[in-house]
């Protein structure tokens, strides 16, 4: 099947020797909307040396040159490769430039690869609320862009405290990453993250609800995101009141622990109550920790561009996955057309006589994942470790003798440390527990990692959403593993 997504286009032109030291065009025209163009080459070297120099040019401007130093390089609207400008890419003529330095007696043939990828609906991976030295934290924002990196992050907010100066400095564009502008409304009564506008807050200084209000309103005319963070920490708690103007919380701070616990008990209270509360999650990492990491949890939101609006559309759309490492158990939830943050309108209920769910699960090992709706837990699936991933057990074995941490060591040490806290986190609901309940249990074995199940959902529930669960051995306790947002179900 062709894949409308992406254009490729392979380009060829021959350079003669009595072409040497002169710069060339091999051009190529583009039309309807493009997010970005990768650009591979290579040449016939011949007997003797051959240098041929590459770049681009836009209709409006030469966008980047890399000389010989690489042989392949893109364009982005809003990331690029090193020594290459990000930004719209316009319909018309384009050329790749070459730069013929060095040509052999016989002159040189030079393959272009082109590719023209379409705008399309993706998940991206990233982490919403971290600090930087612009407040309390130790990494410069170097520091911060080069861990989430490492981590495979996407996308990254910096949400000092009560700062604006994390937004203001000027970064080339990156590869990788694309820097939400965030900060943290950090009040003696509880903090807020306002995600999307760079410089949102103009007086921090609150310390009543209605000053809140005021505030938190003002934020979101300037185009940010509000999400109140952490609100059941035990330290700083939201006590400012639900009634202040927001868009999501945060459900999932940083390792889970009971905080999160408490803030997923009263997030599921506002579901069931037919509230439309987008949950997010971020590590609110300050510096290096041996638990709080970035992109624990990671945010993966589904976005239909590669860019900074395109990523805070898919949270506004409540399309967002909580995981608890980057490369660690996902989940993905629709019903026919529809997916995670969508509602499905009462119509396709009734031509479907209810709310068929597929859910495609990846990478549980020994999870327990659960289907939630108004109603609690609905369905249960035990996710069996397959052999060959006890085989990886054994590997692992030998990383964490050798003095690394194995993700499995990683959620004990958290419970155990957490245990400290009054209220502990959830225990996973018993089989016996589910057997008593009308839960139904089922169990399963993942191939390759990856399972796909079917449910039939009825259609008077008001919303279904996922969580996938790991018990901790020798511990009555779970650690949340991947979460889902909601499918929401129309009412009338
Ligand atoms: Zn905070």
């Amino acid at each position: 099947m062709m894949d409308m997504k992406k254009q490729r286009l392979t380009l060829r032109r021959r350079i003669g020797k009595n072409e040497e030291r002169t710069y060339l065009e091999v051009p190529f025209s583009l039309e309807g909307s493009v997010e970005r163009i990768n650009i591979s080459y290579r040449y016939e070297r011949g007997g003797e040396e051959t240098v041929v120099d590459i770049g681009l040019r836009s209709p409006e401007r030469i966008v980047g040159w890399s000389g010989g130093a690489r042989e392949s390089f893109f364009v982005g609207s809003e990331k690029a490769t090193p020594g290459y400008l990000a930004g719209r890419i316009a319909d018309g003529e384009w050329a790749v430039l070459l730069g013929a330095y060095k040509i052999p007696e016989g002159g040189s043939d030079v393959f272009v690869e082109v590719e023209l990828v379409r705008p399309h609906g993706r998940w991206m991976k990233g982490d919403l609320h971290m600090h930087s030295v612009h407040s309390d934290g130790s990494y410069t924002i170097e520091q911060a862009k080069d861990s989430c990196k490492a981590r495979g992050l996407e996308f990254m907010a910096l949400t000092d405290h009560n700062t604006s100066s994390q937004n203001c400095t000027v970064f080339a564009p990156d590869e990788q990453l694309l820097l939400i502008p965030g900060v943290e409304m950090t009040s003696y009564f509880g903090h807020a993250n306002v995600l999307g506008a760079s410089d949102a807050l103009q007086d921090f200084r609150v310390t009543t609800s209605e000053q809140a209000d005021e505030v938190l309103g003002e934020a979101r005319e300037r185009g940010g995101l509000v999400s109140l963070n952490h609100p059941f920490c035990p330290s700083c708690p939201w006590e400012l009141g639900f009634d202040v103007p927001y868009d999501a919380i945060e459900v999932w701070n940083g390792p889970w622990r009971a905080l999160n616990e408490r803030a997923l008990t009263w997030w599921q209270e506002q579901l069931s109550q037919g509230r439309r509360v987008i949950a997010l999650g971020g590590s609110d990492t300050h510096r290096v920790d041996r638990f709080v990491k970035h992109g624990r949890p990671t945010a993966s939101v589904w976005t239909e561009t590669d860019t900074v609006q395109g990523v805070l559309a898919g949270i506004r759309e409540g399309r967002v996955v909580l995981q608890f490492d980057p490369d660690e158990t996902c989940m993905a939830l629709t019903s026919g057309e529809y997916g995670i943050g969508d509602t499905i309108p009462r119509v396709a209920v009734e031509e479907l006589g209810g709310v068929p769910l597929t859910i495609d699960i990846c990478g549980a090992k020994g999870d327990r994942v659960a289907l939630w709706s108004d109603r609690g837990i609905e369905a249960v699936w035990d996710i069996a470790v397959q052999a060959a991933a006890v085989e990886a057990g054994e590997w692992e074995t030998e990383v964490a003798e050798a003095g690394e941490w194995t993700v499995h060591r990683e959620i004990a040490a958290i419970v155990a440390f957490d245990a400290s806290d009054d209220k502990s986190c959830m225990p996973m609901i018993s089989t016996e527990a589910a057997a008593e309940s009308d839960v139904a249990l089922y169990k399963l074995e993942a191939e390759n990692g990856q399972v796909r199940v079917q449910f039939q959902g009825s259609g008077d529930r008001l919303f279904y959403r996922l969580e996938a669960r790991r018990a901790v051995e020798g511990l009555e306790q779970t650690v949340m593993t991947c979460m889902t947002n909601p499918i929401y179900i129309a009412r009338t």
